[in-house]
């Protein structure tokens, strides 16, 4: 079994949107509440999370983290990365090994460069720099990850399966055609999406629902979610096949 815990859920401003007065940023419904869109992954005493936005402090406590083998990280926008400094407690005694493309740790590295030093100041985050290539599977103690390739706007971040499962955020294309063979047997999907209306980075609702059908997900959890359409709605619009994950909801899926 694979444990997915849902750290956070909502797109880059958070839900609720600073400042905002519509209903969705006032509603009292928890599920309503949602820090950036970050999971935690857990099999057999491994722990991994995907990306460490501005709360991730917040949610390890939360989610009584207490250690990590690896972070693997989607791409380099901020709601994605900024969390990175409190990776530190994780850091002590050996460097954390960080996951991603090239192009997208070298970009961490420039926000970071304290963290990626070999002659560091002390009591900062040390992290170890692993390159991953598109559609390579590497392994982090009991997990196995295979790396996706999807389109976000014009750049292409990665998408990350594990099992019969993935999580996909910040998608605007699954590139089928590429992809076409590591998403078979794909059973339990988390994807990214923002809204209803189009937007040019992110799928809608219904198009992260027809990219599912097309990869023959199962089931299928929303995240990245703004605060256009409340938790409620989403839920009664499209379960059971699609639900809307929220901040703290934990996931068990079956390994392949
Ligand atoms: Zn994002
Ligand atoms: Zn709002
Ligand atoms: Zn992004």
């Amino acid at each position: 079994m694979t444990k997915i815990t849902f750290l956070g859920t909502g797109t880059s401003h958070g839900v609720p949107v600073i400042g905002c007065s519509c209903s969705v940023c006032r509603s009292a419904d928890p599920h309503d509440k949602r820090w950036r869109s970050s999971v935690l992954i857990e099999r057999e005493g491994t722990a991994v999370v995907i990306d460490t936005g501005y709360e991730f402090r917040l949610q390890a406590l939360r989610a009584g983290i207490t250690h990590l083998d690896g972070v693997l990280y989607t791409h380099q926008h901020s709601d994605h990365l900024m969390g990175l400094d409190d990776l530190r407690v994780f850091t002590d005694e050996k460097k954390l090994p960080v996951y991603s493309f090239e192009s997208v740790l070298s970009a961490i590295e420039r926000i970071f460069p304290y963290a990626f030093s070999e002659m560091p100041y002390k009591g900062v985050p040390r992290m170890q720099p692993v390159v991953v290539a598109e559609h390579q599977s590497f392994r982090i103690g009991a997990l196995e990850f295979t790396v996706i390739p999807v389109l976000h706007g014009c750049m292409r971040i990665a998408g990350y399966r594990f099992g019969s499962a993935a999580y996909i955020t910040d998608v605007s294309d699954m590139l089928f055609s590429e992809n076409e063979e590591y998403l078979k047997g794909i059973r339990t999907l988390v994807i990214g999406a923002l809204r209803d209306k189009p937007h040019w980075s992110h799928f809608t609702f219904s198009q992260a629902i027809e990219a599912a059908e097309r990869i023959g997900a199962e089931k299928v959890y929303f995240t990245h979610i703004n605060h256009a359409t409340s938790s409620a709605e989403i839920e009664k619009r499209f379960a059971p096949y699609a639900v809307p994950a929220y901040d703290t909801l934990t996931v068990e899926v079956q390994d392949e």
